[in-house]
């Protein structure tokens, strides 16, 4: 008898046995994916030992295997090993995170009627039972094509009736993937146009809707994107799915990803081929080595990244490249894909879990050499790994805010490690721990001093918003030399971007009798006013609510809304310059990747003279004829109770005023703060990074924060606060005394105490040694599993990048 130990994706450190039954004994393989029944569930998990060891307790049969070839080679097994203890997170859903293949699993057959089988639907309805499945089947499909998974939920033993009627000829199967099915598509991923060979129906006999859609397909003939086609006519999605299965219309999913004009290969600058040329000897010698490719914004780096790539390639190795996730655009992958080609796979949050498992296949077999992904593209089975490469190797999002909290920048260079591999990480301002790194010589760092072409970098000014209101005696939004400059930038043609980094209309709703604040139900956060939706809105888990007329708690009609949001910003901004063309970015309009892109490029293409938006808008976007960046507030991100507020700030507003000037013609930058002489301000409107980061690493030290701890926030949950509260006590305990080495803060509330209902405290825990850091937050791990606390309640965030 054979077995295999399998990991789980569950909350549990361990191994789970199965038998595998004569069919499977000798395909199973190390790092192939198995279905097994776990108590009532069926789960999928990855095989990490086969072997002929009777284990001692009886186990079950393994149910099915998913792979012939294994899906994770030995290093990257390694690499979810080292990522499971590293992130305190269960093995199991490391390796899951590491296989985005569950579209694979999701096929659907998809039944049709055939002429046969519509002549018999007539016959058999007049002799046979009604409860008869099959016939109920030929009811059901007469209405439309079905999918296995409908027809089986409502005909009681479906299976054997559609064997019989599919030998009988009566209906066909289409072996399609449901995901890969246009009927299914979202409208703005679906073209369509009419099918004028198959119209031979009267019309006249189709609903109200779909005539009027035939009748606008007739006066617009070609295709149309069909989310656009909802402007013109109504219901047309419907419509069209409608009339698509009738054949009357033809369906047919777009590609997410246009391809964009090729970029040109530049000469490299003096400073660009420096650095290049340090990239290039370490690739040539395979070794692993990190860099920091620390240039201004604008000074080319992304050409670098390209040049290495090609020299990694003609090394014939593979190179990935992780950018974050915001700057991922179709226009961004085509670009890569124009330059590399068919060579290229792209890991994109556009792309649904088929698109996503094809691309990974893709790589798997060594078809696509060069990877652009975002964070989860860390764990792409690139083959042969020469080059990685981080993009603004700062960003958050390369931080994952679920379990396995793992940090993509940080795995990448650990993979690279065990590849031989290069890394390279860029970034205008790069974070503190990275910059540190530098400065002690684990990495090396490369420097772009300059802008391309000896372009200036923006002149930024400060505007201390309280000599303003001194002055004027307003409360006003803009100050009057942000108002001038905009209106100059309406008068030459030239274009504005406003960054708000707050979303809604007014950040709150107080009242000016008791001084209640509105708050959400299940958070411990005041609600924001969205005057669009008119409602009040939770940011954080979104819950939503109308907006009072009085009171809720004293009735008084002294409702104060208080804050601006961005879409006050846009409403002043109209009322200002009602002929200005404005459009706003923020998550209340940009629901979808493609809609990001459609604003931007609406900008790039001057249908806009203003945008407004939040922190979406400062990140690498390249529109050459924006001579403005106004930033309307400043302050808002430094009074966060979290120990990167400074840091985050110093980057948003470098960023922000990197995106003025990049074209022909100089930008400037006005900044509205009301903490001028705040370091993080200053340093900023000098773009002085060196300067940011002397000032900032001096409090890291003093404060012995990252990078001169290791930190970890263990955070605990619960619907009570009593529980949560008494969790945290418990496990504090257990820390107390803390070993030497060892600093322990709290248990404190959280800065958000309730989050959708559930009460959280906090333990944030200090560490010389990560090794020690590591011990210490296993043991909790097994102290809440040996009393049996609900795996969600405790939290462990390794290297946490927020602390809320
Ligand atoms: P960064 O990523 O550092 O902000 P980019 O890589 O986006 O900068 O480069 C800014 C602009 O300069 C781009 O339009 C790019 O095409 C152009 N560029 C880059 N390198 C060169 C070069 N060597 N010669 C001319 N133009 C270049
Ligand atoms: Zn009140
Ligand atoms: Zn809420």
């Amino acid at each position: 008898m054979k077995y295999c130990d399998v990991s789980l994706p569950v909350p549990l450190d361990q191994l789970f046995t199965y038998s595998l039954p004569e069919t499977l004994q000798h395909r199973v393989q190390i790092g192939c994916r198995v279905f097994v029944p776990f108590g009532p569930r069926k789960l999928t998990g990855v095989v990490l030992a086969v072997h002929d060891q009777p284990p001692d307790v009886p186990v079950k049969d393994a149910l099915r295997l998913l792979d012939e070839q294994p899906v994770l080679e030995c290093e990257m097994i390694a690499l979810g090993r080292w990522a499971a203890a590293y992130y305190c997170a269960p093995l199991g859903e490391v390796l899951r995170s590491m296989t985005p293949l569950t579209g694979e699993l999701r096929s659907s057959k998809i039944y049709e009627l055939t002429d046969a089988g519509r002549d018999a639907a007539r016959q058999l309805m007049l002799t046979a039972e009604d409860n008869d499945p099959a016939v109920r089947i030929l009811q059901l499909l007469q209405g439309h094509p079905l999918t296995a998974a409908y027809i089986k939920q409502k005909v009681s033993s479906a299976a054997n009736a559609l064997r019989s009627l599919q030998k009988k000829g009566f209906i066909q199967v289409e072996d399609t993937q449901a995901d890969r099915d246009p009927l299914r598509a979202s409208a703005d991923r679906l073209r369509v146009q009419s099918n004028d060979e198959r119209r031979t129906t009267n019309d006249e006999r189709l609903p109200k809707w779909e005539r009027e859609l035939l009748a606008y397909l007739e006066l617009h003939p070609g295709s149309h994107n069909l989310a656009e086609l909802e402007i013109a006519v109504k219901n047309a999605s419907q419509s069209a799915r409608s009339l698509a299965r009738k054949k009357l219309v033809e369906l047919a999913t777009e590609s997410p990803l246009p391809l964009a004009d090729p970029r040109p290969i530049r000469t490299l600058n003096p400073a660009q081929l420096t650095a290049y040329q340090e990239i290039e000897a370490a690739l040539r010698e395979s070794k692993f080595q990190p860099f920091l490719l620390q240039g201004v914004t604008g000074s080319g780096k992304t050409e670098v990244y390209l040049h290495a790539i090609d020299t990694c390639l003609a090394y014939d190795r593979g190179a990935l490249l992780l950018v974050p996730e915001i700057a991922l655009t179709p226009a961004v992958a085509g670009q890569f894909l124009t330059r590399f080609g068919d060579q290229v796979a792209i890991l994109h949050s556009a792309f649904n879990d088929v698109e996503r498992a094809e691309q990974w296949r893709r790589i798997q077999a060594g078809k696509a050499r060069v990877v652009v992904g975002t964070r989860s593209g860390v764990f792409a089975p690139v083959r042969n790994l020469g080059l990685v490469v981080i993009d603004e190797e700062h960003d958050g999002s390369y931080k994952q805010q679920d379990t396995p909290r793992y940090n993509g920048r940080d795995v990448a260079i650990v993979r690279a490690q065990a590849a031989n591999a290069c890394v390279v990480l860029g970034s205008a301002t790069p974070s503190l721990e990275t910059r540190y790194n530098a400065e002690r010589g684990k990495y090396k760092l490369l420097h772009l001093p300059d802008r391309i072409e000896q372009r200036p970098m923006a002149q930024v000014e400060l505007i201390d918003m309280r000599h303003e209101f001194l002055e004027t005696r307003k409360q006003a939004t803009f100050s009057r030399r942000l108002l001038e400059a905009i209106a100059a930038r309406l008068e030459s043609g030239e274009q504005t971007m406003l960054l708000l980094n707050r979303r809604g209309f007014s950040s709150f709703v107080a009242c000016r009798s008791c001084g209640e604040r509105l708050e959400c139900i299940n958070c411990s956060v005041t609600l924001t006013y969205h005057r669009r939706d008119r409602r009040m809105l939770c940011h954080y888990c979104d819950y939503a609510q109308g907006v009072p007329s009085v009171c809720p708690k004293c009735q008084s009609e002294y409702l104060q809304f208080i804050g601006v949001g961005s879409e006050k910003v846009e409403d002043e901004l109209h009322r200002q310059f009602p002929t200005a063309r404005i459009a706003r970015m923020d998550r209340d309009t940009v629901t979808g990747k493609r809609q990001f892109e459609k604003i931007l490029y609406g900008f790039r293409e001057a249908a806009f003279d203003i945008l407004v938006g939040t922190q979406m808008i400062a990140k690498g976007h390249d529109i050459p004829n924006v001579t403005l960046v106004g930033v309307v507030s400043a302050d808002l991100g430094l009074a966060m109770p979290d120990f990167r507020a400074a840091e985050r700030t110093f980057q948003l507003l470098t960023q922000a005023a990197g995106r003025a000037g990049r074209g022909n013609i100089p930008g400037i930058v006005l900044i509205q703060t009301i903490n001028p002489e705040h370091y993080a301000i200053r340093y900023a409107s000098a773009q002085d990074y060196d300067g940011f980061y002397e000032k900032e690493i001096q409090f890291r030290k003093l404060m012995r924060y990252p990078p001169f701890c290791a930190l970890a926030n263990v955070l605990l949950r619960n619907e009570k606060q009593d529980q949560a509260m008494a969790m945290s006590a418990e496990l504090a305990s257990v820390l107390d005394p803390a070993p030497e080495g060892i600093k322990v803060l709290g248990p404190a509330e959280a800065p958000v105490n309730k989050l959708k209902n559930e009460y959280r405290y906090q333990l944030l825990i200090k560490a010389v040694s990560r090794k020690q850091l590591n011990e210490l937050l296993q043991r909790l791990r097994r102290f809440a599993l040996d009393r049996k606390w609900s795996p969600a309640s405790l939290v462990i965030d390794v290297d946490p990048l927020s602390l809320l």
